[in-house]
């Protein structure tokens, strides 16, 4: 399901003409504020839990988001491509961004994934924390490729792949169970920067307090799951 969401974010930048960029923008922000609210509260204190030196998994996971999409990729940001001058001087700029943001999904599926193996409630706030950044994710991609002047099928595709990648981090998960604590450590770090470094600059963009307000509006978001899983009783 998070691997399709990917694929709507692409379709919504090849299939029509005028997207409605806001509503991205609240999705972005609504993704953020629940992506750090489970990041502190659930997946940095489970992980100290189950392992010493988490903090430090923490950090490399932070970072390695740093090195992929920042350092090896050129030019990258979260929301829509709008400097095809970029695209221009550097061609491959569309492939490297696949690639950054790649190695970021493969981690979607990580974080899911070792989620589910700790407990159902962990898996279920971690499968909604990713769900809610994949559209935007995967209109980026496409976005990316489009400015780059690939053809919408590319784009598309690149989405697609996204999807698959995000897929093979659960499967990659399922063989490395016995890591669970160091993978949910590198993945608390993986969702700060993905919130706090990719997704809040966004944010910060808009004018105005809507989109800023969501960012609230994603913590409460998180509060009110983790309530019904509280009332239900499968928390824990
Ligand atoms: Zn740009
Ligand atoms: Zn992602």
């Amino acid at each position: 399901m998070a691997g399709l969401a990917d694929l709507v974010g692409g379709a919504i930048v090849t299939t029509r003409r005028r997207w409605d960029r806001v509503f991205l923008q609240y999705f972005l922000a609504l993704g953020a504020g629940f992506m750090l609210a489970a990041a502190f509260l659930r997946m940095v204190p489970e992980s100290l839990e189950r392992i010493s030196h988490a903090y430090l998994f923490v950090l490399i996971g932070y970072f390695f988001v740093h090195v992929a999409e920042h350092t090896l990729t050129p030019h990258f940001h979260f929301g829509e491509e709008i400097h095809p001058e970029e695209m221009l001087v550097k061609p491959a700029v569309g492939y490297m961004a696949l690639l950054g943001l790649g190695l970021h999904t493969l981690f979607d599926g990580v974080t899911i994934a070792s989620g589910f193996l700790i407990s159902r409630p962990l898996g279920f706030i971690l499968f909604v924390a990713v769900l809610l950044h994949k559209l935007p994710e995967g209109f980026t991609m496409a976005s990316v490729m489009l400015a780059a002047g690939r053809s919408r099928r590319a784009a598309l595709l690149a989405s697609g792949i996204l999807a698959l990648a995000t897929v093979a981090g659960v499967l990659l998960m399922s063989l490395l169970s016995g890591y669970v604590g160091q993978a949910l450590a590198l993945s608390a770090g993986v969702t700060i920067y993905v919130a706090a470094s990719d997704l809040i600059p966004e944010v910060n963009k808009e004018k105005g307090w809507g989109v800023a307000l969501a960012v609230f509006g994603g913590v409460l978001l998180y509060y009110v799951a983790e309530s019904i899983m509280e009332v239900v009783g499968i928390a824990h």
